[in-house]
């Protein structure tokens, strides 16, 4: 058996508050049907929090049973924390294909509960993981299980890539020297947009805050010459764009001299004022897809952009699509997965928090504490 450790909360509230560190064991695998998995690494992401403190959408129930395991069964209804991450194959039944020991892999379904050491899953039926060391026309088998990525890339890569390759190719068809324009360029999602377009050949016009102040007056500059070098075609400021109106327009020429793609989808993880000139700047016929509000500000969109240029509004969401349509997750996964290998992506940089194997209860409790008192992006490696 494997000492194993969960964190779980029994109730909603401030995440720091309310986890649990519920320390049991872990059986090995009894049939050939099933996998036992131990963790590599998983994110904190924004809506791992807003889980716990209740007030996400898409939440897992709390229950006694949390842990496919008879013998493992809790006082009090709980839920364990987390929805993406990375895990390694330890024992695996003979009868399940297409894994096999040592190899890494991600759960395909959000509400996981990926903060944990081990896991034991039954494999029969609909698919449950996706192997980041599978074997097929675009990614090959790497010896050592990883499929060749980084571990950062590895527990990352279920929902910010895969969202900014979705909302790229699921609402039109884009041609090659089509234009997609975004705010909150400089997000992780964001970068993800600015560089998956240019390995599709796609054109983009990037919107970002000015930040620049006393202390830092190359802000701006820096955060410009920065998403270039990840393939941005045109970087503008919010207020440089207020201030000249005919600003994007003109980059959008000097970029392209003889450019006659249309910027066809605007992608918004601001709202507010941020959206004036993604509508401004969208051809007729365009997309407005929505996929945060960080303003907190509702999606401002114009009368005339709706009845002149018949732009077309939507709102994204990937765990929507990853229970919708599970078949399209795999294969945004396969050309994630393509893309790091091909050296195409680079991954959003995140501190790394280290869990020892076999610390105390009350160490890996302050480990979490600290991590989500941490605002910059975070991932525990086990
Ligand atoms: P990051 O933490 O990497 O970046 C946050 C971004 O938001 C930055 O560009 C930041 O700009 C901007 N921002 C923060 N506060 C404000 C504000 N008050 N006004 C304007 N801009 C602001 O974020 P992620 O890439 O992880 O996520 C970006 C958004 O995408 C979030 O809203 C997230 O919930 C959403 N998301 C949605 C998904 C979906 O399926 N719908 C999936 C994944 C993410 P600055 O640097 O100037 O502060």
């Amino acid at each position: 058996s494997y000492d194993a450790k969960a964190i779980i909360y029994k109730e909603y509230g401030e995440p720091s508050e309310k986890i649990i560190v519920h320390d049991y064991k872990v059986e090995s695998i009894k049939n050939d049907n099933e996998v036992l998995l131990e963790l590599i690494a998983h994110p904190i992401n924004p809506s791992d929090i807003n889980q716990i403190q209740g007030v996400y959408p898409s939440k897992p129930e709390l229950s006694v049973n949390l842990f496919n395991d008879e013998s493992e069964v809790l006082k009090e209804a709980s839920a364990i924390c987390g929805n993406e991450g990375v895990f390694k194959v330890v024992e695996i039944g003979k009868n399940v294909k297409g894994f096999a020991q040592n190899d890494w892999v991600i759960p395909l379904f959000p509400n996981f509960g990926t903060w944990r050491t081990h896991v034991k899953l039954d494999m029969k039926g609909e698919a449950k993981l996706f192997n980041l060391n599978k074997e097929n026309e675009k990614t090959k088998r790497f010896a050592e299980g990883n499929g060749g990525l980084s571990v950062n890339q590895a527990a990352t890569i279920s929902v910010n890539p895969c969202t900014a390759l979705q909302m790229i190719t699921k609402f039109l068809k884009l041609e090659e020297g089509d234009w997609v324009i975004q705010n909150g360029a400089n997000s992780s999602v964001g970068k993800f947009v600015i560089q998956v377009c240019k390995n599709l050949k796609i054109n983009s016009i990037n919107l970002v805050r000015d930040k620049s102040s006393e202390e830092n007056p190359q802000y701006l500059d820096e955060l410009k010459s920065e998403l270039k070098d990840l393939g941005a075609d045109v970087v503008v400021s919010l207020s440089e764009a207020k201030e000249d109106r005919k600003l994007i327009k003109k980059l959008v020429k000097d970029v392209k001299e003889n450019n006659t793609g249309k910027v066809k989808l605007g992608l918004n993880c601001v709202g507010g004022e941020s959206c004036i000139p993604l509508i401004k700047t969208l051809d007729e016929n365009g997309y407005l897809v929505t996929y945060g509000g960080m303003s907190k500000k509702p999606v401002i969109l114009s009368t005339s952009s709706l009845i002149f240029k018949n732009l077309t509004s939507k709102g994204f969401w990937i765990t929507r699509n990853n229970f919708q349509d599970p078949e399209e997750k795999q294969q945004t996964l396969d050309q994630i997965v393509h893309f790091y290998q091909n050296k195409q992506l680079v991954d959003a940089k995140s501190t790394h928090n280290i869990w020892k194997k076999g610390i105390a209860p009350s160490e890996v409790l302050a480990l979490y504490q600290k991590a989500l008192s941490n605002s910059s992006k975070n991932i525990v490696v086990y």
